[in-house]
């Protein structure tokens, strides 16, 4: 368990107590239940408040999240090798390319064709001085419902093609896998206040099929 919102932690960009601070993994023992706080290398992510994450093998993946100033969010994608503790900065955060800079979004990893690839959804952040709207998603004040792909194996983000019954600008759902290819989406927070919605999302190749269940 990495980073939230915890007492002292600078509400700044970066410096060295805040880095401090965020290069540490609380480990939980499964067997034992005792709970432990190991030291980690490398750089952590800057977004600490409301990030997305997903595991794929050995390696946890961070996107995104809220730098706990201001109006500083992230689309930073770091991976965290949990042999080696060390954190490595895969895509930066930038206003050149890749999902919105963002936080409350989710992240599932899937597999497809052999290849794998993470998948990150909807989530909340400002328009102004972010990255070009993604052909096809909706912005609604700072809710999206962006879709992006992001290929491990050549360190691409791509964006989809999204048929079917596309969830609207959305944050604060839950995406849990089902298998490789798909996932299901439920609740959020939309324009219209909070959802109850279950979408079921089938991913073939780089395309989405999103299916209204409830
Ligand atoms: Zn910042």
């Amino acid at each position: 368990m990495w980073g939230g919102g915890q007492p002292y932690l600078p509400k700044v960009h970066n410096n060295e107590k805040k880095k401090s601070m965020c290069s540490v993994m609380e480990v939980c023992h499964l067997r034992t239940g005792r709970w432990e706080q190991k030291p980690t290398t490398g750089n952590p992510p800057l977004g600490v408040n409301g990030y997305a994450a997903s595991a794929i093998g050995r390696e946890i993946f961070y996107f995104g999240g809220w730098c706990r100033h201001d109006d500083c969010y992230h689309n930073s994608l770091y991976s965290f090798n949990v042999d080696t503790f060390n954190w490595k900065e895969l895509s930066p955060t930038t206003s050149h390319h890749g999902p919105m800079m963002k936080y409350h979004c989710d992240m599932i990893a899937i597999k497809v064709n052999g290849e794998d690839y993470l998948i990150v959804i909807g989530g909340y952040g400002p328009s102004f001085n972010n990255t070009p709207k993604q052909p096809g998603a909706q912005y609604s004040g700072s809710k999206t419902n962006e879709i992006n792909f992001y290929k491990l194996s050549t360190g691409q983000w791509i964006s989809p093609t999204v048929t079917g019954d596309r969830p609207p600008p959305i944050h604060n759902f839950t995406l849990t896998s089902i298998n490789n290819s798909s996932a299901i989406l439920f609740g959020g927070n939309t324009a219209n206040g909070d959802s109850s919605n279950v979408y079921i999302l089938n991913f073939i190749d780089t395309s989405v099929v999103s299916v209204l269940l409830v």
